[in-house]
């Protein structure tokens, strides 16, 4: 039997309901803010990666799924959104006329990297930016929507670290002083650490490997070396997030590596992930529009892993599916013609009905009709059939009521109107 690749993963449909409420609460919120969705290929040139996202990362590094197609070009699965959705902004000069655009997206990302608890090949992200403003409020707004979100989800046990990267102005003095700091531990940190030191030393500072931690546990804190303009917008960003009572640390850990990540990075963690506590991460990249060939344009997103999100989600709480409204037990081929008919005109009025297609017995079928969780069972034989009168059964109280065949699916719309479909893909609890 041929199995999926490893680290990619299937969502069933009982974890399926889960991920319909996330995108569903999401899309809700984020319309309320103002953000419209964007759609874009989970295929780009590499080019567009590595230029965005940076040759020094690790995903460039060695977790892109990068081929060659066969017409010779090289192509890639997309890791994160934000370069396909930059480049989709400056290709359709979504600038022209208003500069400020907010935009989400939700998808899969590929990265290839070691598989194990909440990390995959394949995952999932929910992604927002948010082009053409420069002033701090908006980063404040951002975080808040972010809050908002795990809020609506009714998720709690997370936590937002913020942190300030500076601009191209004030970072090269703060690089100088960690570059200092870090001349004089570079015998204890890892191989990486001690080649990311020289070309990229910001890098460092969020290693994971324990030993590098502890080397730089009293390395320099970015947010004390900010010029006047970035101390100022930083100010108001965590100003803004007080009043809002939006909780939050700063956490001089928390880095880009890349020149055009400025300003603003926050990230929010969980304590119940185990190793994998990173649940989002954002921040500003005002350089970045311009890296790509598009007008200077300040800019700031986000990126939730989803996965990691139901994996909270499904801790908490669990989603049924919605049982049927009704059951139609049919008995016999003249009987299973006519409650396909029935079953057709309900359906058609938006209430779910479920009907027997087989051969089997009327307890069979109340059987099944009980395991699917059934509102009502309208049992339709050939002798009610021939009668004109049908049996309604409400499962819940085990009351019997007849139905006149006649105008039998105008009663049965009215009886179960109150069930007639929401759209809604299940009930959490
Ligand atoms: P991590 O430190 O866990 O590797 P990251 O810094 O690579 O995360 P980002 O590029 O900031 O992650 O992506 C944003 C979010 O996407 C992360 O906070 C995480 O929740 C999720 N994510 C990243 N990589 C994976 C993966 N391989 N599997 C599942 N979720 C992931
Ligand atoms: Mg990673």
């Amino acid at each position: 039997m041929i199995q999926l690749i490893r680290g990619f993963k299937d969502i069933l449909p009982g974890e399926a309901g889960l991920w319909q409420h996330v995108e569903g609460t999401a899309a809700r919120l984020f319309a309320t803010f103002g953000y419209g969705e964007i759609r874009v290929p989970i295929m780009e040139k590499t080019e567009l990666f590595a230029r965005s996202i940076g040759e020094e990362t690790d995903i460039v590094e060695k977790e892109m799924y990068t081929f060659a197609d066969r017409g010779g070009d090289t192509l890639t699965l997309r890791p994160e959104a934000t370069a396909s959705i930059v480049r989709a902004y400056i290709q359709h000069k979504m600038y022209a006329g208003d500069p400020v655009h907010k935009l989400y997206t939700i998808g899969p990302m590929f990265r290839r990297e070691r598989p194990q608890k909440g990390r995959y090949r394949q995952f999932y992200q929910i992604d927002a930016e948010v082009f053409g403003i420069a002033g701090p409020y908006i980063d404040a707004q951002m975080i808040h929507m972010l809050h908002l979100l795990f809020q609506h989800l009714a998720v709690t046990d997370v936590h937002t670290h913020l942190n300030s990267l500076g601009c191209p102005a004030c970072r090269p003095r703060f690089r100088e002083a960690l570059l200092a700091m870090l001349d004089g531990v570079t015998d204890q940190l890892c191989p990486d650490c001690r080649r990311r030191k020289d070309r990229n030393p910001l890098r460092v500072l969020d290693c994971k490997v324990p030993a590098c931690r502890e080397a730089v546990a009293d390395a320099p804190a970015i947010v004390d070396y900010l010029c006047a303009d970035c101390q100022a917008h930083f100010a108001t960003v965590t100003r803004a997030l007080d009043q809002l009572q939006v909780p939050y640390t700063l956490d001089k850990r928390l880095v880009r590596g890349l020149d055009y990540y400025t300003r603003t990075t926050f990230e929010l963690q969980t304590g119940v992930l185990g190793a994998q506590s990173a649940v989002a991460g954002g921040g500003r990249y005002d350089g970045l529009v311009e890296a790509l060939g598009g007008p200077a344009t300040p800019a700031i997103g986000f990126a939730v892993g989803f996965d990691r999100l139901v994996e909270i989600l499904s801790r908490q709480h669990t989603m049924a599916a919605r049982p049927p409204a009704l059951y139609i037990a049919a008995l016999g081929d003249a009987a299973k013609e006519q409650a396909f008919r029935w079953a057709a005109e309900l359906l058609e009025a938006g209430i779910q009905v479920e009907m027997e297609h087989g051969d089997k017995s009327l307890k069979a079928q109340m059987k099944r009709a009980d395991r699917l969780g059934a509102g009502h069972v309208l049992i339709v034989g050939e002798a009610e059939l021939a009668a004109g009168v049908l049996v309604l059964r409400d499962m819940q109280t085990k009351a019997q009521r007849e139905l006149p065949v006649a105008g039998v699916t105008a009663a049965l719309g009215a009886l179960l109107q109150s069930a007639r479909n929401s759209g809604d893909d299940g009930n959490i609890s």
